[in-house]
């Protein structure tokens, strides 16, 4: 066995379905291809993860890897499509899409771009990239987005052939109208076949002779538009959604390239944000800490009620179950953790000075170190060990 595909995810041989989904996605976001700038041994370890996904997420395929490795995969791939040790990337990308939910939704089918396609038609047009400005309100929420964008669209005045009106293209002599030229080679272990595209028509198959005068030839004019994106919630800074066909046309009707809309989320003072959940610091006064109260917090979805324990210390954090982010593709929500601060007041008014004075006369004093062994213990952790 080349890989074993536990190693390959980092996770024990009897791991649930659930955490052999999270590891995976974890790594297959940190080695997605169109985060890491064509990086090929970041494809190749995308690709794996990948595929070691494939196999133990699916119960008949693991129980027969289980057994018999990767030969155990043999007869069953082929009714599947799994026919070989090796995926290639574009199945790779669709596993990943579709694990995150999005093939087919909306109109984009992928996170984080537009990946790499293979035989890309040589007329198609180009993508377009824009920003997207999103609040927390937004990502919690979800939104539709309004963008204006500068591009090019097929020419009123010859339909997009690039024609002049009243003519037509004429089939390429040179290919027949295919657009590729086909060559008999010799190589040393025979005769192979190799198809380019026709150097005549650059692939088209069709020549304009008299060019339409609105477009030149080109068959776009330049346009302005406005398109609406469908955001889902739970997204994240990094992302891209990538709407295919969205683009601008190629030229005489060629296809359209996709139009890439990048994420920019505009941080919240509020919050601080960690994946799905969400941390807010709350202050409060020492009488509320030392009686307990009901404090109003914030929360992407409006106010909502903590209630504070009487006796509660600094450091120690309240959750709001599914208070947090939306998340994505998994459904549910992260949580939100209430940081409790306690505040000292550093200005006193003569009647809070007096009442404090007294009682200070009647108070306890905090344990020592020793005695108060699991009080301080708690300390230490709230206030070393984060927000949980
Ligand atoms: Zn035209
Ligand atoms: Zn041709």
């Amino acid at each position: 066995m080349k890989q074993d595909f536990y190693v390959v995810l980092g996770v024990q041989r009897d791991a649930s379905e659930t955490d052999i989904k999270k590891a995976y996605r974890k790594l297959a976001m940190e080695c997605h291809p169109d985060r890491n700038n064509g990086d090929k041994a970041a494809e190749e370890k995308f690709k794996l993860v990948t595929e070691a996904y494939e196999v133990l997420r699916d119960p008949d395929k693991r129980a027969a890897y289980d057994r018999y490795g990767i030969a155990g995969l043999r007869g069953q791939g082929a009714a599947q499509g799994f026919t070989s040790m090796h995926f290639d990337l574009s199945e790779a990308l669709m596993v990943f899409m579709r694990d995150f939910g999005l093939a087919g939704a909306a109109g984009f089918d992928t996170l984080f771009g537009s990946g790499e396609r293979t035989r890309r038609d040589r007329r198609r047009g180009h993508d377009i990239k824009v920003g997207l400005k999103l609040t927390l309100a937004e990502v919690a929420s979800g939104s539709t987005k309004t963008v204006r964008i500068k591009s090019l669209d097929s020419c009123p005045e010859c339909a997009g052939t690039g024609a002049k009106p009243g003519t037509a293209p004429v089939q390429c002599g040179t290919c027949g109208g295919t657009g590729e030229v086909r060559r008999q080679a010799q190589s040393l272990f025979g005769q192979f076949l190799t198809v380019s595209p026709c150097p005549t028509c650059g692939g088209e198959g069709t020549l304009v002779h008299d060019p339409c005068s609105r477009c030149g030839g080109d068959g776009r004019v330049k346009a302005e538009k406005t398109i609406q994106i469908d955001v889902p919630a739970g997204v994240a800074d990094h992302h891209y959604l990538t709407l295919r066909g969205q683009g601008v046309p190629g030229p005489r009707n060629g296809p359209r390239g996709d139009l890439i809309a990048v994420l920019d989320i505009k941080e919240d003072a509020r919050f601080e944000r960690h994946g799905d959940d969400l941390v807010y610091d709350l202050g409060i006064t020492f009488a509320q800490a030392a009686l307990g109260a009901e404090v109003q917090v914030p929360t992407p979805y409006g106010q909502a009620t903590v209630r504070i324990e009487p006796g509660t210390q600094t450091g120690v954090a309240y959750r709001l179950r599914a208070k947090g982010l939306p998340r994505l593709g998994e459904g549910g929500h992260g949580d939100l953790h209430v940081r409790v601060h306690v505040w000292t007041p550093n200005k006193l008014t003569a009647e809070q000075k007096k009442l404090l004075e007294k009682l200070r006369d009647v108070e306890d004093t905090p344990p020592l170190k020793e005695e108060g062994g699991r009080f301080w213990d708690t300390i230490r952790k709230v206030l070393g060990g984060g927000h949980e």
